[in-house]
């Protein structure tokens, strides 16, 4: 047991019924060794790692010697993947304990790639290197983006080969979260048929996320509209900053709003609605573009799964849950329309927006312009795209812009709303992809730099202007796996 690094664990999760979980410790590995620690947020959540060695770092992260207070355990839940109702659970991935940090603020830790569990199914509960380190990075990037997510504090290399396409070095992720309440965690206790469990689990997701709600009167159309709303607010951002997701599964959403499980995301470069990473997404159905609609068919699985506790009349049940979803469309609207009009620096209200908006689309989509870069030449004026400025469509669409902004009370104000929505850096596929294969061969410099330019997304660094460009041509048709 270590004890005294700063640790304060107060499980909660643990006192659920037992359905919920399996108390479990993790699988030692053979030999653990740190690969990166994200001091930074160790310090933020109080954890005074600094203190002891990367040996030591090492044996805690890879979960070969537990931490004084920990109660660890895999989670038990449901999940549609890609449309096919699953039963799952942390397969690969234990539950330490939940932290309170300095201000109270409960955090999950979690152990990614620690061993088999009851929720194994054929998996080996293992994960390789190079995946985690993609999670590590694709997960901070987009914190330092101002996007809700589950955050990374370390990955260890477990001295142990895992056995994919081909043999891999194997890894541990820790990761952090608010919690690791899916919608999938609902499915699970829905169908099982357990209307005591489903109760106290709303009770324990609104206490845990929404304590606003607690004196609700129904609990569960109150929880659900809190969900949808921070799922709403979560996918536009990720909209914002051309994210896709890639494997928008019911176990992959979470209820408090955060981005969870990166597998196969990447960032999208030329504006395309139909962009799809995943190798095994053949449909499209996880693409840039169908994320809104995503979200809401997942939703609807939330709502199925509160059906119990909506209504003793199952007719009048029914309404409520429709009501309810069918509401998702207009807020959805109205948060992108927002968002647009942000990275648009439109402040006032006018009613050419919405049709500006839609042709600017048009026109990145018809230049195969980088979605990221557009937007940053209406700030600055750069980063020239050929084909997109000597469109003369475009031409005019900018100078019908330039009168816009003028409707705004104050330029100053939109100026400042454009740098503050439109990011200079993500995380670029060749980017990332790079520095992973590198990382895997044992060189982690360019990781380390590649973490170093996420941390200030929105800033102007003519140092790494290399980290502003598309992939070169040649290496455009980029796929993800589904990280194992
Ligand atoms: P994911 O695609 O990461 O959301 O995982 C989907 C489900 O598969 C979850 O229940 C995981 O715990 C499980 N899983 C993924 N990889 C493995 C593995 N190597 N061994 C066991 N379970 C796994
Ligand atoms: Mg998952």
């Amino acid at each position: 047991m270590i004890k005294n690094l700063g640790f304060n664990f107060d499980n909660t999760y643990a006192d659920l019924p037992e359905i919920m979980a399996t108390k479990l410790s993790p699988i030692a590995v053979k030999k653990p060794k740190l690969v990166i620690l994200n001091k930074i947020l160790a310090k933020s959540l109080g954890l005074d790692l600094s203190k002891i060695s990367d040996e030591q770092n090492a044996e805690i992260f890879s979960g070969n010697k537990l931490i004084e207070g920990s109660s660890p355990l895999a989670q038990a839940y449901c999940g549609h993947q890609f449309g096919h109702f699953v039963m799952l659970g942390d397969g690969r991935a234990v539950l330490l304990g939940e932290h309170l940090d300095s201000n109270k603020q409960r955090w999950d830790i979690q152990l990614k790639g620690s061993g088999k569990t009851p929720y194994s199914r054929s998996g080996d509960g293992r994960a390789a290197l190079g995946p985690m380190l993609r999670e590590y990075i694709i997960s901070e990037a987009i914190h330092f983006l101002n996007i809700p997510t589950t955050r990374s504090l370390a990955v260890v290399e477990t001295g142990e080969e895992v056995i994919r396409e081909t043999k891999l070095k194997g890894a541990i992720l820790t990761r952090i979260a608010s919690s690791h309440l899916r919608v999938g965690t609902f499915q699970f206790v829905a169908a099982k048929q357990d209307i005591a469990t489903l109760k106290t689990l709303v009770d324990y997701a609104i206490e845990r996320h929404y304590p606003e709600l607690i004196q609700a009167q129904n609990k569960a159309v109150a929880l659900f509209k809190a969900v949808m709303k921070r799922q709403i607010k979560l996918i536009v951002n990720w909209m914002r900053v051309s994210f896709v997701h890639g494997v928008m599964n019911t176990d992959n959403m979470s209820i408090s709003g955060e981005s969870i499980d990166y597998g196969p995301c990447a960032f999208m470069d030329q504006y395309d609605t139909k962009t799809v990473f995943s190798s095994i997404d053949h449909y499209g159905r996880y693409a840039y573009g169908s994320q809104p609609v995503i979200g809401q068919w997942n939703l609807a699985r939330f709502i199925e799964s509160l059906f119990p506790l909506l209504d003793k009349d199952e007719k009048k049940a029914e309404k409520i849950a429709n009501d309810l979803i069918v509401n998702y469309e207009d807020l959805f609207a109205k948060e992108f329309h927002e968002m647009m009009k942000n990275k648009l620096g439109m402040i006032s209200d006018e009613d050419q927006d919405k049709r500006m908006m839609r042709d600017l689309f048009k026109l990145m989509h018809k230049n195969q312009a980088d979605y990221t870069n557009t937007f940053r030449y209406l700030i600055n004026g750069k980063f020239p795209q050929e084909k997109l400025l000597n469109d003369p469509d475009f031409i005019i669409w900018e100078a019908e812009w330039k009168k816009r902004l003028s409707k705004n009370q104050n330029s100053e104000d939109a100026y400042k709303l454009m740098i503050k929505n439109n990011p200079v850096f993500i995380p670029r596929n060749h980017k990332v992809e790079e520095a992973l294969s590198e990382a895997e061969k044992g060189n982690l410099s360019k990781f380390l730099l590649l973490c170093n330019v996420i941390k200030k997304p929105y800033d102007e660094n003519v140092n790494q202007e290399d980290y502003t460009k598309p992939a070169p041509a040649s290496d455009r048709i980029y796929k993800t796996y589904c990280g194992t």
